[in-house]
């Protein structure tokens, strides 16, 4: 069987509640604001949903099954950790990443003023060109779509290419 597919793609999600008294972190860098995220990890939403991106472009299972919250090795683990073990087994399946694009539902803090402080910092982290790498933030408008005000959540898809 061929198994040499030129082009790959993957989606992720995440979510995770604001709490006070926590580092708000955004893509690997951290957001001036009076709330970070609860979780297991340091709970950035971003690399958590690119990395299960990066996970689902090579069929690989998820994050939560690599890197189990009941772990205790794992509490306030810096999430770039995690995405530099993803971005060692991308490599070894001889693949680059080509485009990365992504939403933040977030209410607050705002986030259009930070996008420029998280497009660098991801593009530092996986070595990919600012202009490849997109990031959309939408409020929910009183929805109940994301928790109003209380969560943020990210969605994340990327374009991995076979290297030649
Ligand atoms: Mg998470």
């Amino acid at each position: 069987m061929n198994n040499l597919i030129p082009y790959r793609i993957g989606l992720g999600f995440d979510a995770h509640r604001l709490k006070k008294g926590r580092k708000l972190l955004l893509g690997g860098t951290e957001i001036n604001f009076s709330y970070g995220l609860a979780g297991h990890s340091d709970a950035d939403v971003l690399l958590h949903a690119l990395i299960d991106a990066l996970l689902g472009a090579l069929a690989l299972p998820d994050i939560g099954t690599l890197f189990p919250d009941t772990d205790p090795r794992l509490r306030n683990m810096d999430s770039r950790k995690m995405l530099k073990d993803v971005l060692t087994r991308i490599t070894r399946a001889k693949y680059r990443i080509a485009q990365i694009d992504s939403v933040l539902i977030c209410d607050r803090p705002q986030i259009s003023s930070r996008v420029n402080q998280i497009r660098q910092s991801l593009s530092a982290l996986l070595k990919v060109r600012p202009d490849r790498i997109g990031i959309k933030a939408k409020t929910t408008e009183g929805t109940q779509l994301a928790l109003p005000g209380k969560s943020i959540s990210a969605l994340v898809i990327v374009l991995l290419v076979k290297k030649r």
